[in-house]
């Protein structure tokens, strides 16, 4: 029995993650896996009835599963709250410091029935098949920040950038392991031409590399990426980078797919994975059913394969979401003009319909 932590959080958390639990018993059914889903608050909802975004008992939760699946948290309701009880710092930031998750994985998969629907070429996006791999818990988002009064008037307002050897060997060295089981190719991105934490990350990379004789090795400024991304993204396999230039890069890649409501991720590195879509909590969206419950169910899917180590119950998943895809449904995020919508139930009742129909 496989003990999964379930978190909906905010906004349409709730609502994606009814979803993905639906598939995920579905395809447990058909392959005889017995999974236990332990529900708990995080984030705004959790505010509401603890006063705390990451209440003990969830993080014990947590800390006790073989995997955690979070919907997204916050909403306006919540920005005005202190820092430290806000949804985003003080419920999901805690949550993947609290389990130790120093690697972000997004992949970026453009399914061939949505190569329409990016705003690039369908040329461009066609095959397109990256994956992301973001440092999560070092650089500028965790250094040391702080304000001080300038005599004359105004304010200095300072973070600071720093990464250790140890913080890149282990993100480089998971980097090359993904891409040992992928096309065997590893872009480094940094800003090596002007930083020294660049610097120091393209050494400890190139070093990390030599272990991984068999990898292909490329190093790439931030800013050609950014590029890059757009103008020919089917060149990448695996892009390695620290944290703010995947926080950036990582949103501008989801725009390959067609929509961030399609792009799930997985926070790993500590004893239990954190799988999540890529997107927030899209208060517009919020109680109308209407948000598309892919990302969410893909994320489950990484859930199956990187935390329970259920390879064929994955792929079955990922078919059946490519299938329905075929088959031409769509919510209302990759509806085209003039095409009725199925909502958030509908879309997973046919990827359930795809997982029992096959062999
Ligand atoms: P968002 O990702 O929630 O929404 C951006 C846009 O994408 C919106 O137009 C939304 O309607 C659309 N969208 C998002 N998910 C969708 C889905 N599944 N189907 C269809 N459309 C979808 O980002 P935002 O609006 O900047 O933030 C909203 C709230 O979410 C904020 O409080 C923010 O802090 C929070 N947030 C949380 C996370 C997280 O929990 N990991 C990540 C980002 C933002």
């Amino acid at each position: 029995m496989y003990q999964i932590a379930v978190l909906p959080g905010d906004g349409i958390g709730p609502e994606i993650i009814a979803q993905a639990v639906r598939i995920l018993k579905s395809v447990g059914q058909k392959y005889h896996r017995e999974f236990k889903f332990n529900e708990a608050l995080v984030g705004g909802a959790a505010c509401d009835a603890t006063g705390h975004p990451l209440p003990g008992e969830t993080l014990e939760l947590c800390r006790n599963s073989d995997a955690v699946l979070l919907g997204a948290v916050g909403g306006p309701r919540w920005d005005k709250l202190p820092v430290h009880l806000r949804p985003e710092a003080g419920g999901l930031l805690s949550l993947r410091k609290e389990l130790g998750l120093y690697v972000n994985l997004r992949p970026v998969k453009v399914f061939p029935a949505l190569a329409e629907a990016s705003p690039l070429k369908p040329e461009v996006v066609t095959g397109v098949d990256l994956l992301v791999v973001r440092e999560l818990t070092g650089g500028l988002y965790f250094g040391k920040k702080y304000r001080e009064s300038l005599p004359g008037g105004g304010i200095r307002a300072v973070d600071t950038l720093e990464y250790t050897t140890a913080e890149i060997e282990r993100i480089a060295r998971f980097a090359f392991e993904q891409a040992g089981r992928r096309r065997q190719k590893v872009t480094s991105v940094d800003k090596a031409n002007i930083l020294e934490s660049s610097r120091h990350w393209r050494e400890v990379v190139t070093a990390a590399g030599r272990e991984y004789p068999e990898i292909e090795l490329e190093h790439m400024y931030v800013d050609n990426c950014a590029m890059q991304l757009v103008k020919n993204p089917r060149q990448f396999d695996v892009l390695v980078t620290e944290n703010l230039f995947g926080d950036i890069l990582s949103d501008q890649a989801s725009v390959l797919a067609g929509s961030l409501g399609m792009l799930p991720s997985a926070s790993l590195g500590g004893s239990t994975g954190l799988y999540e879509p890529a997107h927030g909590s899209a208060p517009d969206l919020a109680g109308r059913q209407t948000a598309n419950p892919i990302a969410a169910v893909l994320s489950g899917a990484m859930l199956l394969r990187y935390s329970l180590d259920l390879k064929d119950e994955a792929d079955c998943i990922e078919r059946a979401v490519a299938r329905v895809l075929d088959l031409g449904a769509r919510t209302a995020d990759l509806a085209e003009e003039g095409k009725a919508p199925v909502n958030t139930i509908q879309m997973s009742d046919r990827i359930i319909e795809q997982i029992a129909r096959e062999s």
